[in-house]
Parts: C-alpha cells; sequence; structure tokens
C-alpha cells in the first residue's frame, strides 16, 4: 500500500458520520434506518476496495454514490421526464404514454382480482385476454388474437409454432436489425427455423420468393423494416402478392408488422404506415405487432391472424413463458376501446401528439414565451414520429429555443435533464429546443415551473 492509499483509507468517514449527515438523511428520508445503514457500509466497502485498488480519488465520490443509492431505493426522486424532444415515441423514454383510461385500469387491474381464467356466467375456466381478443378482431378483421409480452416475443413465437424446422423466405431488404439486439436472422435461427433470404438489397420480386419455395418451406415472411428506409429504385411485392402466392403453393403467409398501426396515418398529413387491417384483408394468416408504438399502448406483443394458427401458438410450451399479465392485459384493452369509440386521436398520447395542427402547436409555444417573459423564440422545427415507424418523414411542429448561455446549449440541457421535474430537450446547432408536440396536455404547467427553474440556476 502506498502512503497516499493509507491516507486516503484513513480519511474516510464513519458510518455514524455519514448517516448523521442531512443530505443523506434527506436523500434516504422514509426508508428503515437499518437499510440507510446498509446502504452506507456497502458504499465505503467498495470505496475502500476502489482505493486499495489504486483508483486514489474514491473517497470523494463516496458521498454522492450513497445519495444515489439512496434516492433510487427511497423513490424520492421520480424519473419521469417531460419529453420535449420532438420524437414522439422515444425509445430511449419508454415508448409511448399511455391513456388516462388505459393508466386507470392497469391501476385498478394490479390491485384487484380479475374474472381473467372465469367466465363468471357460468364459473368455468374462460381464457384470458377475450375482451382484447373481441376488441381486436372487431377493429381489424382477424379471426383470433394472443398478447405476449412484446413483439419480440410475438414474432419468435409465431416462427416457433408454425416454422421450426423448416424454412423461412425473406426477403434480403428485410433480414434487418431494429435496434436493442433484434436481428430478423437471429431471431430465426432461435426460433428453430432456418432463413433463406431471396432478391437483392432493393428489389425483390414475387417470382425469388416463388423460386425459393419448395417442400422444406414453412412461410413466407415479410418484415416492417421499422427505422430503416431504402428509397429510389426498389421494388418489394405486396401483402395481396405474397399471401396470394404463399397460399397458391400451399405455406403461411407471416408479417411482422412492427408499429401496429390502426389508423390512416395520411389523414394527417404524413405517409401511410402500413396498418394492421389491410394486412388481414391481404390475407396474411398471422400478424405481428408492437403494443407500445402506434397503438399506443402499454409494452405488448400482438398476434393476430387465423383461428386454427393463433391457437396452435397459444398452445406452444413457451406461450405461457411469454403470456402478459392481467396489468398488460387491461391497458391493451382500454386502448383498443378509444378505437372502438372513435376518439383515439384525442385520448391516446401518440395520436394526440400526431394529430395537432402546426398552428395550434405554434400559438402553444407563444403562450409558453408570454408565460416566460417573453424568454426564448418561437422557431418551426421537424417532429419525428420514432419507435420504428415511417424512418426519415417528419411532422411540421414548433419549439421554443433558448441559447445556451454562459455554459452553451449542452449545459442548459442538462440542467433541465436534472431538473425537477426531468425536461427532456432536444439540442440543436447550439441551441436548446423545447418541441411542443410532444409535451402532452397536462404538462404545461410543470414545463414552465421546470423552464424558471433552469433558468434560475442558470
Ligand atoms: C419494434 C419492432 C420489433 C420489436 O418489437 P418490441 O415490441 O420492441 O419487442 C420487431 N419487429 C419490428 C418490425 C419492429 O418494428
Amino acid at each position: 500500500m502506498t502512503p497516499a492509499q493509507s491516507t486516503a483509507l484513513r480519511a474516510l468517514p464513519a458510518v455514524s458520520t455519514l448517516i448523521a449527515a442531512p443530505e443523506i438523511t434527506s436523500a434516504g428520508s422514509g426508508l428503515d434506518s437499518e437499510v440507510i445503514t446498509r446502504v452506507v457500509r456497502r458504499e465505503i466497502e467498495r470505496t475502500r476496495l476502489r482505493l486499495l485498488a489504486g483508483d486514489i480519488d474514491a473517497g470523494a465520490r463516496l458521498r454522492s454514490a450513497i445519495i444515489g443509492q439512496l434516492r433510487l431505493i427511497s423513490g424520492n426522486e421520480s424519473n419521469h421526464v417531460i419529453n420535449a424532444t420532438g420524437v414522439i415515441i422515444q425509445t430511449n423514454l419508454g415508448r409511448a404514454a399511455v391513456s388516462e383510461a388505459a393508466a386507470a385500469a392497469m391501476r385498478d387491474a394490479a390491485a384487484t382480482q380479475l374474472a381473467l381464467e372465469t367466465e363468471l356466467e357460468h364459473g368455468q375456466r374462460g381464457g384470458r385476454g377475450s375482451e382484447v381478443e373481441a376488441l381486436l378482431r372487431v377493429l381489424t378483421g382477424a379471426e383470433s388474437a394472443l398478447v405476449v409480452n412484446n413483439n419480440a416475443a410475438a414474432v419468435l413465437l409465431t416462427l416457433m409454432a408454425t416454422s421450426s424446422g423448416r424454412q423461412v423466405v425473406v426477403s434480403r431488404g428485410e433480414a434487418v436489425e431494429i435496434g436493442g439486439g433484434f436481428r430478423i436472422p437471429d431471431v430465426l435461427r432461435q426460433s428453430g427455423a432456418e432463413l433463406v433470404e431471396v432478391g437483392t438489397t432493393n428489389r425483390t420480386y414475387v417470382a425469388d420468393y416463388a423460386a425459393a419455395i419448395n417442400d422444406q418451406t414453412a412461410a413466407l415472411l415479410k418484415v416492417h423494416a421499422s427505422n430503416f428506409a431504402i428509397v429510389g429504385f426498389t421494388t418489394t411485392p405486396t401483402l395481396q402478392e405474397l399471401s396470394d402466392l404463399a397460399h397458391e403453393r400451399g405455406v403461411l403467409a407471416l408479417e411482422d408488422a412492427g408499429s401496429g398501426c390502426l389508423l390512416d396515418t395520411t389523414v394527417y398529413g404524413i405517409t401511410h404506415e402500413p396498418m394492421i387491417a389491410e394486412s388481414v384483408s391481404a390475407g396474411v394468416d398471422v400478424i405481428c405487432a408492437s403494443g407500445d408504438k402506434l397503438l399506443g399502448g402499454p409494452q405488448a406483443g400482438i398476434i393476430i391472424g387465423r383461428r386454427d394458427l393463433v391457437a396452435v401458438i397459444a398452445r406452444h410450451p413457451l406461450a405461457r413463458a411469454l403470456r402478459s399479465d392481467k396489468v398488460t392485459l387491461a391497458g391493451v384493452a382500454a386502448t383498443l376501446r378509444h378505437y372502438a369509440r372513435g376518439e383515439a386521436p384525442e385520448c391516446i398520447p401518440v395520436w394526440w401528439s400526431i394529430a395537432r395542427e402546426p398552428q395550434w402547436l405554434r400559438e402553444r409555444v407563444e403562450r409558453w414565451r408570454d408565460q416566460l417573459g417573453g424568454r426564448g423564440d418561437v422557431v418551426a422545427t421537424d417532429a419525428v414520429v420514432g419507435g420504428g415507424t415511417l424512418p426519415g418523414r417528419t411532422l411540421p411542429s414548433f419549439a421554443l429555443a433558448f441559447d445556451g448561455g454562459e455554459g452553451g446549449a449542452d449545459k442548459l440541457a442538462r440542467t433541465l435533464r436534472v431538473g425537477t421535474p426531468h425536461v427532456v430537450p432536444r439540442v440543436d446547432h447550439q441551441r436548446v429546443l423545447v418541441d411542443a408536440r410532444t409535451v402532452l396536455p397536462r404538462q404545461d404547467a410543470p414545463l414552465l415551473e421546470a423552464l424558471q427553474s433552469a433558468f434560475a440556476i442558470a
């Protein structure tokens, strides 16, 4: 041990000193004193090991490490954020926020017992998810539906149950990585199916699929390329052509539709995003989609399609391991009910954000500026849907823009992120942008509060 190390070790504060420190008491408020002591002891021990390993400044970080752990454990610091990035479905911010009704349904489902597996009239065992299934049937025209943990699980389970040990034909331009490690070739391998790539990256014809079908083929799989677009000289068969070919040759037509869109995006001035109902009417046998992208519900994977196939998928041994819990089912049902009532654009946050008129957003930003005593500039921006939908397509929006001041834009952005409530803005050309399209209706007051306190600090 070097002299510097032994000095640093001796300088480490005692447990009792740390426990009595006001900033530590405050970070751990509400916690059992025994729990606080355990956290303090553990962080001192970790610091000791770091010092011994030659990290001579570890002692200086001890207090902030303890405070960080206590805040995490005590729940005294919320990690809720106001999304001012202009990216509506922000994967790093937990994707879609669900509607108030869905959140309430999820809370109720969590706090009570439900008639989940019991059919009330006859007291017999019923199917879970029958409410969601009935809604999806009427909204998409599909015969049957099953809800699982997420879309990755939906695709994996569908392939395992329908295509394991056989071949699945995919266009070379669709053998993509979606992000977060979801790669179509890897998922196919995990499912036990063999990937057969056809066509080229930019052009794949019906004839390419036709030539690949043999007696080992289980399915043709269409994949929504999500956060990736090939533009220019491109060709892909329509879903109708693919499913016609599949059925002529006695194989399945499967689709990983990604976003789970139930509304026509062109109504809002953006490019057409493929809709689940279109896949169903094109005759696709099984369609998989996410619950928390354009559907706007909680994290879930939705498997819909032919009754006999969905039944086979539901009976697969791994279906139980991947199925959704009652809380998710309640959230998905409440979200789907907004579509059934025709109120999705007003009630579902993702669609509320998509549906705002630019003029409305501009007036909102002007109001913010006035309430901040004229601070900031009202600027036109491009918002995006995000979450792997509609790559490269933007929605006109407005933001309140601030120069960073002394510390620069990154410093102001950081102040906003760590402030109360946390605001996540976008930094563009040395300016901090607070985009109105992604700030939810009930967040105006807390946003202004956060901006005021950030200016007070800056
Ligand atoms: C997003 C996406 C997935 C993964 O969905 P999760 O719900 O995140 O599991 C898979 N396939 C496509 C085409 C996607 O867009």
